[in-house]
């Protein structure tokens, strides 16, 4: 039923940015810093992934390494895929850019909000074979993308062993594990194995 997906970081600026594609439907999850959509727009060219080839984007939280070009996705015609328990955080996010980041405000226009129980069908209409999870610690607007076949998006989760008193991420580490993840595909560094 479903085509076997590919995983290709379009980072830069140490933020990882994933193209995550069945085929030529493509999913990004993490949406470039402010006021940096001609790196982004190099960086897809060279991996030959056209902007339009895009059915989504989504951010793992609304920080401005993860969010910062969402509007200018949705100007490109790529639609902004936003969790229930996100859309109180966009609005916050003008708070933490400067005039010098040249952040683009992202507009409640025409985002497309899902609550967590209907991410499996959006996904499977994108070929797509997983979930979208809550995963607070980090912030509370965190989101994973879990994968069928274990490879989860994680965003900011912070491992464990640097989670102090946060008792959030370690019950979100719980989840994702339960869900089946065993592969994570970080918002910074390498791709490294969910160890039990
Ligand atoms: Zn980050």
């Amino acid at each position: 039923m479903f085509s076997r997906h590919t995983i290709v970081n379009a980072g830069y600026r140490s933020t990882n940015y994933w193209v995550v594609s069945a085929g030529k439907s493509r999913f990004l999850v993490d949406i470039g810093w402010p006021g940096t959509m001609p790196a982004m727009r190099a960086n897809l060219s060279r991996i030959g992934v056209p902007l339009d080839e895009f059915r989504y984007a989504l951010a793992t939280h609304y920080h401005i390494d993860h969010a910062g070009l969402g509007q200018e996705f949705k100007n490109a015609g790529v639609p902004l895929l936003v969790l229930e328990s996100q859309v109180a955080a966009i609005p916050r996010m003008k708070n933490h850019v400067k005039p010098a980041d040249k952040y683009l405000e992202i507009t409640t226009n025409g985002n497309t909000i899902i609550r967590f129980a209907e991410s499996r069908s959006l996904l499977a209409s994108l070929g797509l074979s997983g979930e979208i999870l809550a995963t607070p610690g980090h912030s509370d607007d965190s989101v994973s993308v879990l994968l069928d076949d274990g490879s989860v998006f994680t965003g900011d989760l912070p491992p464990v062993a640097l989670a102090g008193e946060n008792a959030a991420v370690a019950e979100s580490w719980r989840v994702l594990r339960e869900h089946g993840a065993t592969r994570i595909y970080p918002g910074h560094g390498p791709i490294r194995p969910l160890t039990a």
